[in-house]
């Protein structure tokens, strides 16, 4: 199994982790930064004009293979650890048809957040997960664990994932 942290070692916030096998491949969070690379807060206005393709080359977008609207899908799901922002915010630039696995609580959060933020989400194809219940994407096996955080409904904080092993990703907030 291979992990490649795209964001969230070195700052607080726009969590995005990619994790694959030979035949599988999940994303975990695709969260929206708190802070610009300066450490100035992110501000999601200044961006919002532009393309999937320009916020790829600006880096504000991870660079990920068949995850996002502008190409064919290669991603098999993407896992929201929790309803904040900077787990899900930019879930709304994900292919159309991407499958989504959270917490249904979390996921009436987020519904009931968009009402009142400017950012929109995706979060169309869900499949709710428990905690404590192993399910299956592909021949990856995750495990929701119930963390002790500041937000309702948080599954996946620290995650345990396992095909021939259990890895445990390191924490991010
Ligand atoms: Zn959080």
């Amino acid at each position: 199994m291979h992990f490649k942290i795209h964001r969230g070692t070195q700052e607080i916030g726009g969590s995005c982790v990619e994790i694959w096998t030979e035949s599988t491949r999940i994303v975990l969070d695709i969260g929206m930064p708190l802070v610009e690379k300066d450490g100035t807060e992110f501000d999601f206005n200044k961006y919002k004009n532009n393309t999937v393709g320009e916020l790829i080359r600006k880096e504000i977008l991870p660079n990920i293979k068949g995850f996002y609207s502008n190409t064919n899908k290669l991603i098999d799901g993407v896992l929201i650890s929790h309803p904040h922002i900077d787990h899900y915010g930019f879930s709304s630039y994900l292919h159309p048809e991407m499958k989504y696995y959270l917490g249904e609580a979390a996921h009436k959060i987020i519904e009931l957040t968009s009402i009142f933020t400017p950012q929109q989400n995706n979060i169309k194809n869900a499949t709710y997960f428990e905690k404590s219940k192993p399910f299956n994407i592909g021949d990856i096996t995750v495990t929701p664990f119930w963390m002790d955080h500041s937000a309702f409904d948080a599954l996946i904080n620290d995650n345990y994932f396992s095909r021939s092993t259990t890895i445990k990703i390191p924490d991010s907030i």
